[in-house]
C-alpha cells in the first residue's frame, strides 16, 4: 500500500468501525498496514479514534522506530512488525480487545467453527494462543504460530490479532469473529456442550468460492 491521506483515513475509519461493533473501548486496540516502501503505518498509543487525524498515525520502520509522526506508536508495535515480517501475504493487522472472543479464551483452547460467516471470513476454527503480557513482543511469534490457516488468533486473557490481505478483509475477519463468538457464548450459556459445525459442513461452506469473495481473503 502507498502512504496517502486516503489510506490513513481508511485506517481511522476501520478503528471507528471496531468501536461501532464493540470490539474496542476508548483507545484500546490498534490498526496497522504494510507500506510498499517497507515501512508500516500504525495507530498511535493511547489515543481515542473519534478525533484522530491522518497526521496522527505513525509511520514506523521495520525496527519499530517512528520515522514520521509526532506521537508514540502503539505499544504493540514490536509484535505487529513481527507479524508483518513473518507473514508476507499479510498487509493489514488489527488488534482488538473484543469481549466475546476473549471470553472463549478463558474456557477453551480453540474456538470451533460455529457459524457460516465465521467460516466465510476466517476459514473455520480460530485458535487461542497462550498468555503473554500486553505489549510483549511475544504476541507476534504466538500469533504467527497459532494462526494455522485462519485470519485471526485469540490471545488468551487479552483480545484478538486479526490479519488480512487488505484492511477491509482484516476488519471483516475481526468483526465476523466477534459475531460468531457472541453466538457461541450465548449457546454455551443455554447448553453445554454445544454443537459446532461438523467437518463436512465446514468444508461444504468453505467450498463456495463466490461466497468467499464477499468475506474471504481470496
Ligand atoms: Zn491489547
Amino acid at each position: 500500500m502507498v502512504d496517502t491521506i486516503e489510506l490513513r483515513e481508511q485506517m481511522i475509519h476501520a478503528a471507528k468501525e471496531l468501536k461501532y461493533y464493540r470490539l474496542i473501548s476508548l483507545c484500546g486496540g490498534n490498526v496497522s498496514v504494510r507500506l510498499d516502501d517497507g515501512n508500516y503505518l500504525i495507530t498511535p498509543s493511547g489515543m481515542e479514534y473519534d478525533n484522530m487525524k491522518p497526521e496522527d498515525i505513525c509511520k514506523v520502520n521495520p525496527e519499530g522506530t517512528v520515522i514520521e509522526g509526532k506521537w508514540r506508536a502503539s505499544s504493540d508495535t514490536a509484535a505487529i512488525i513481527y507479524i508483518f515480517e513473518n507473514m508476507p501475504e499479510v498487509n493489514a493487522v488489527i488488534h482488538t480487545h473484543q469481549p466475546y472472543a476473549t471470553a472463549i479464551s478463558l474456557v477453551e483452547d480453540e474456538f470451533p467453527p460455529c457459524c457460516v460467516t465465521q467460516v466465510d471470513a476466517l476459514r473455520g476454527k480460530v485458535s487461542v494462543a497462550p498468555f503473554t503480557i500486553s505489549g510483549d513482543k511475544g504476541m507476534g511469534p504466538l500469533t504467527c504460530e497459532y494462526m494455522e490457516g485462519s485470519f485471526a488468533v485469540i490471545l488468551k486473557n487479552h483480545g484478538v490479532m486479526a490479519v488480512g490481505v487488505d484492511l477491509r478483509k482484516c476488519l471483516y475477519a475481526a468483526v465476523y469473529l466477534e459475531e460468531a463468538a457472541k453466538t457461541y457464548c450465548i449457546a454455551r450459556a443455554m447448553s453445554n456442550p454445544v454443537v459446532p459445525m461438523t467437518a463436512a459442513e465446514t468444508k461444504a461452506e468453505a467450498k463456495d468460492i463466490s461466497r468467499w469473495m464477499n468475506y474471504h481473503q481470496g
